[in-house]
């Protein structure tokens, strides 16, 4: 053996041992008859599959979920055949029968007049990452569902109020159909805080949430805490006699949850005061200042005696 041929040797010797100790796993197909002239023996470790197993491409796209099959294939030959490196990430089967989800990156090797001789690549065992980026989604969702959630209650929340309102104010004007609010507030809800402790007044929320949820039943109808003992309804193509016949459905909701309230100074049954408003709204109408007009009806249902409603818009 010639000294150059010695050192040759040597030379594939190492970067061998260097390809075969990392974790990625090296591989090449020979492209004009789509067999494996090489694949790492990690692949053993990782897959479950032996080294001598994978001898063509359909060893490869076989080992693969069925639904990730097809688009990686496709993907991976019309890249291959313009000649374009290119990555992949699928779920390989395990000889388990259970699946790894896999980074494959691809280099596609030309002879000298061009053509495609050859795809080496290396597949990356990306599973870690893959659980990582699921559970970010989850949490993501989570967050997203609980950003417009009321914490206490469960109900929808005042940002999610504040949407809803936006997208049915516009909704409105643009049909000409009536937008009914309804805005509630619990009757001396601090005396029940008071006398009975925050957990009770808390439980006491929840009671009274619960109960209103069902008070409009219209797919659109929507319900929300407003703030703290307040809450609203916001109630789409309802005229202002609907939205009475709803209100009065509220107080009786209420009423049947029968909530001692014995510090209250309008009944020892816990009851609640509500301002109505309805409105076909122009251009020049503003959602904060009909909601303002609701608060001061709610206002003056107070005013009036409590456990009642006082609807009209001045
Ligand atoms: P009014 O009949 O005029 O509405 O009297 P009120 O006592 O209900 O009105 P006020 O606004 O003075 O009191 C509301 C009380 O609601 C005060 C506050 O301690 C209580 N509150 C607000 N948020 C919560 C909550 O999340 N949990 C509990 N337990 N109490 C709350
Ligand atoms: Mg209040
Ligand atoms: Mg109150």
């Amino acid at each position: 053996m010639t000294d150059i041929a010695r050192e040759i040797e040597q030379d594939s010797a190492v970067y061998k041992t260097l390809l075969e100790s990392t974790k990625a796993i090296p591989w090449k197909i020979d492209w004009a008859t789509m067999q494996f002239a090489y694949i790492g023996p990690q692949i053993e470790a990782l897959l479950g599959w032996a080294q001598n197993s994978w001898l063509s491409v359909n060893d490869w796209s076989d080992r693969m979920h069925p639904e990730d099959r097809e688009w990686v294939v496709n993907f991976c030959v019309s890249q291959s055949q313009s000649g374009i490196d290119h990555e992949a990430d699928y779920r390989a089967l395990t000889s388990d029968g259970n699946y790894v989800w896999i980074r494959d990156v691809v280099h596609v090797v030309r002879n000298d007049d061009g053509e495609v001789e050859a795809l080496v690549g290396f597949m990356f065992d990306i599973s870690e990452r893959k659980k990582t980026e699921e559970k970010l989604l989850t949490l993501q969702k989570e967050l997203e569902e609980l950003s417009f959630k009321d914490g206490l209650t469960g109900v929808a929340n005042r940002r999610m109020f504040d949407s809803i309102m936006q997208l049915e104010w516009t909704n409105s004007r643009r049909t000409g159909q009536p937008l009914s609010v309804i805005m509630i507030d619990i009757d001396y809800f601090k005396q029940y805080n008071d006398h009975y402790g925050h957990l009770k007044g808390d439980d006491c929320l929840r009671r009274v949430a619960k109960a209103l949820n069902t008070a409009a039943a219209r797919s659109r109808d929507f319900f929300a805490r407003y703030g703290g003992e307040e809450f609203i309804l916001v109630l789409p193509e309802t005229d202002a006699a609907a939205a009475e016949r709803v209100a009065e459905r509220c107080r009786n909701l209420v009423f049947k949850e029968q909530i001692q309230h014995d510090y209250s100074a309008v009944s020892q049954i816990l009851t609640i005061s509500m301002g109505l408003g309805t409105i076909t709204p122009s251009q020049k109408d503003e959602p904060r200042a009909f909601i303002d007009a609701v608060d001061r009806n709610l206002y003056l249902a107070k005013q009036q005696g409590r456990n009642r409603q006082v609807s009209g818009l001045d």
